[in-house]
């Protein structure tokens, strides 16, 4: 399979792009290939597509369910109850829905935390873009529930294989405080086995980090030090309450970190400590976080919100500018993930947007990331590709009406039987 895109815009100059299979091969003028497929690109700008860092794609089944309260209110007495009477095919649909958003938004991978592993592993196979997937880890230090999702984990490591390389099978341990000294340490020594990633939400709240003082007498990254979770191969979302010392040794252990900006305002959270994690050479990456703390998965959005949430914190209108905090969206979270993506060049996996120019909120054309971030919605994209196949062309997504349909009946079956309103 190949395509070839003839006649659009790439950092201000018309070019071709030629995909073969799920690579980008060439980019150039007036390129000569017999191509399986030729798109137009007139009135249009190819871009990378984006990497969404880090949420809970089945999430989208409670947006806009419950709003507007302390976390732990949220957690404990809204998102769990629910959460616990999905079934997969629930989490399939839900999945399916967040894939839907995404390739209407442009985003060609994300990284996810969730139940039910096999469910959102099939609808991220059947949607045709990229995941690293983790079955969220949750002992609340309940040694026969360890035990069981530790073989659960085992379990699913070796069925992981029957899907597309677009998937990546992660361990995800959910949080420091819902997940034992023991089971943390299980989860690093079965990463290093099998050389895994590791998705955790770390220093996300004030409470979190009092909480650990209280219990280990050290703030949580230092825990996690010490009891030798910490590696390149660890991803964190949130990272928002670290002192300098705990900067210093997720620095040490080149651990990614992800910035949740929309989340982390809506739940109150506090403000991602970007130029100080920035200035200790940390990589970062962007994410919207699920889309019950949202309430959307729009990466363009996340991006503006991210952007203007370190100004006003920073004080400082040239903080994080608009070609910064682009890049947090393509390279700087896909390459947290080892893909080749987030950048137009040949070699690069065959994931990129087609932009439609006409669109009024990309006019005039003074600088096109600028309009991304700051102007435009996702209604602006036309086209999506993944690995070498078009997912969206004329913002027309095979399968949407069913989509949107079985995730709106389920929800609609799933409080009626008897889930707390
Ligand atoms: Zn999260």
């Amino acid at each position: 399979m190949s395509i070839l895109i003839r006649d659009v815009l790439i950092n201000d100059i018309v070019k071709d792009i030629f995909i073969e299979g799920n690579h980008i091969r060439e980019i150039g003028e007036g390129l000569v290939y017999d191509a399986d497929e030729v798109l137009d690109g007139k009135g249009m700008a190819a871009l990378p597509s984006f990497a969404n860092g880090h949420t809970h794609a089945a999430m989208v089944l409670l947006r806009g369910y419950a709003d507007d309260l302390p976390l732990d209110e949220w957690l404990n007495q809204k998102i769990w109850p629910v959460e616990s009477k999905l079934t997969e095919e629930d989490v399939y649909w839900g999945t399916r829905l967040a894939c839907l958003e995404m390739i209407k938004a442009g985003t060609t991978f994300f990284n996810d935390m969730y139940w039910h592993y096999h469910g959102a592993a099939r609808a991220v196979q059947d949607a045709g873009i990229r995941a690293a997937i983790s079955a969220v880890f949750i002992d609340l230090f309940d040694e026969q529930r360890a035990q069981d999702q530790i073989a659960l984990n085992r379990k699913l490591l070796k069925e992981t294989g029957r899907y597309s390389d677009r998937i990546i099978f992660t361990l995800g341990p959910h949080a420091i405080y819902t997940v034992s000294l023991k089971s943390l340490q299980w989860a690093r020594a079965f990463a290093d086995e099998h050389g895994l990633l590791i998705h955790i939400h770390l220093s996300e709240t004030q409470k979190e980090v009092e909480e650990c003082i209280h219990e280990h007498n050290r703030r949580p990254v230092e825990y996690l030090n010490d009891i030798g979770f910490l590696g390149p191969d660890v991803v964190a979302a949130h990272v928002i309450w670290v002192d300098e010392k705990e900067i210093q040794i997720l620095r040490e252990h080149q651990v990614k970190v992800v910035y949740n900006p929309v989340s982390n305002m809506k739940l109150s959270a506090g403000i991602f400590p970007y130029g100080k994690l920035k200035g200790a050479g940390i990589e970062i990456g962007l994410g919207t976080d699920g889309c019950a703390s949202n309430n959307n998965l729009d990466m363009l959005e996340t991006m503006k919100f991210a952007a203007l949430l370190q100004k006003i914190s920073d004080g400082n209108p040239a903080t994080l500018p608009a070609a910064e905090v682009f890049q947090l969206a393509t390279t700087g979270t896909f390459t947290a993930f080892g893909l080749p993506a987030g950048e137009l060049r040949a070699g690069n996996l065959a994931d990129l947007i087609l932009v439609d120019l006409d669109h009024v909120q990309l006019i005039p054309h003074h600088d096109l990331i600028h309009n991304l971030v700051y102007a435009a919605h996702s209604g602006c994209i036309d086209t999506t590709i993944c690995d070498g196949k078009i997912l969206m062309r004329n913002r027309i997504v095979e399968g949407e009406h069913e989509v949107k349909q079985r995730a709106q009946d389920l929800v609609t079956d799933l409080l009626r039987c008897g889930a707390p309103a």
